[in-house]
């Protein structure tokens, strides 16, 4: 199956190309780019017109929870502890594999129509978010998150390895990775586990880390009084680790992120809206480190739509430290396309548009937006693009949404069937 993206304004994020290509015809075989160029002659296939629109690499989300969607805006009022331990985790409990599958799918929908091609995400119930992942196309990074508060460390590695064991490669769009849910949940027990877990298969660690004040003094309760940066210091040399959030970083952590290559995911709505803070995204660039984007889940950070992701990064840091030269558009549109691959260790495979690589790409089309003329196209996406001007999305070759219509999902259905999930659980 060839698919042929005719005539595009090409952002493709490959640091061998243009940053910008006009008029640029992209050849799709199966899951993989074949070609970029001017006037290929191809003839009997599928073509996109994509004349005076802009393809750009699909946006990877790398910090969410893909079955949150149900608890969209219940945060409000509520500090980030309080929030997680009186509104969440007793709801979370009672929530079935059909609750969390139904809610994933609503999940996919947002991310296809909002132009996320790639996510990161660690929730429970994976086998349920594996089959609502593969009905939609989207490519995602999965895990059964650790954590040994409730005294059932074994029963959740198990899990978690045969996840390992039945998931990795059988599906082309679905990676299992080990999820530790945090330091202040998770003993040294757990974290040895994991990592060792992670070293025997070579996959990625995703863990959330010091997202706010509290939590550092969680985790030194939990460890013996060692700091964080400690623990890491001592735990996670030779790992793919991507951590998330890691707003509350001390200066020692900066140089252990950076020699031993830890990723960070920056969520920062999720962040202002649960009063966590704002990471120092300026200070980790110059410690060398990779800075991907995420949304979290819905719960916090409201919705998965990375446009707003990408200009709240800007906004931020330019404001918060009074320099409105940090963070260049396009430095941006990197945090969120090839750096999130980096991040998930797939940059071979993701991130780009680049011959060989996964057919995994965005039609965006800015002429109904009211923000005219422009002038500056990088800045135009982080600033004045929103999720809705992507016409098309595109993963691992297969069309799921052309012209603002899903190909392989029932919206109407599934947002129906989400409608109701959280008010069976909430007296
Ligand atoms: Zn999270």
């Amino acid at each position: 199956m060839k698919t042929l993206i005719k005539n595009c304004n090409l952002i493709s994020m490959d640091e061998n190309r243009e940053k910008i290509e006009y008029g640029v015809d992209i050849l799709i075989n199966e899951d993989k780019i074949e070609q970029i160029g001017k006037n290929l002659n191809t003839s009997n296939i599928k073509v996109i017109d994509a004349t005076n629109k802009y393809v750009l690499p699909g946006l990877i989300n790398t910090h969410s929870h893909i079955g949150m969607s149900i608890f969209r805006e219940s945060v409000d009022g509520y500090q980030t502890q309080d929030w997680l331990t009186q509104k969440i985790w007793p709801i979370e409990d009672k929530l079935t594999g059909d609750d969390i599958y139904k809610s994933s799918l609503l999940s996919c929908i947002e991310m296809i129509k909002t132009g996320t091609t790639t996510v990161n995400d660690q929730y429970f119930f994976p086998e349920d978010i594996i089959k609502a992942v593969v009905e939609s196309g989207i490519r995602a990074e999965l895990t059964r998150v650790v954590m040994d508060i409730d005294n059932n460390l074994d029963g959740r590695f198990s899990e978690l390895e045969s996840l390992i064991n039945n998931y990795n490669g059988k599906y082309s769009n679905v990676y299992i990775n080990v999820g530790i849910h945090g330091l202040y949940t998770t003993s040294q027990i757990g974290v040895d586990k994991a990592i060792s877990l992670a070293k025997k298969h070579n996959l990625n660690i995703h863990m959330h880390y010091l997202e706010n004040s509290q939590e550092a003094t969680d985790i030194s309760k939990n460890y013996s009084g060692k700091k964080p940066f400690e623990i890491v210091r001592d735990n996670f040399e030779n790992t793919n680790s991507i951590f998330a959030h890691c707003v509350k970083l001390s200066d020692e952590d900066y140089p252990i992120f950076s020699k031993y290559n830890i990723k960070v995911s920056h969520c920062p709505i999720s962040n202002l809206k649960l009063g966590c803070g704002i990471a120092n995204v300026p200070k980790m660039l110059e410690n060398g480190i990779t800075v991907s984007l995420g949304t979290d889940g819905q719960g916090s950070g409201s919705n998965l739509d990375m446009f707003e992701t990408m200009k709240f990064t800007g906004l931020l840091q330019k404001g918060i430290n009074e320099n409105p030269i940090l963070l260049p558009a396009y430095e941006i549109l990197k945090m969120a396309t090839i750096n999130g691959a980096k991040a998930l260790n797939k940059e071979d495979l993701i991130g780009s548009i680049t011959i060989g690589k996964l057919a995994d790409l965005i039609v965006l089309d800015l002429s109904n937006s009211i923000a005219q003329p422009i002038n500056d196209v990088f800045a135009d996406i982080v600033y004045n693009a929103k999720g809705t001007d992507v016409e098309t999305t595109i993963v691992g070759g297969k069309v799921l949404m052309e012209n603002r219509k899903l190909t392989s999902l029932d919206e109407n259905t599934i947002i129906e069937n989400c409608k109701n999930i959280l008010s069976k659980y909430i007296k």
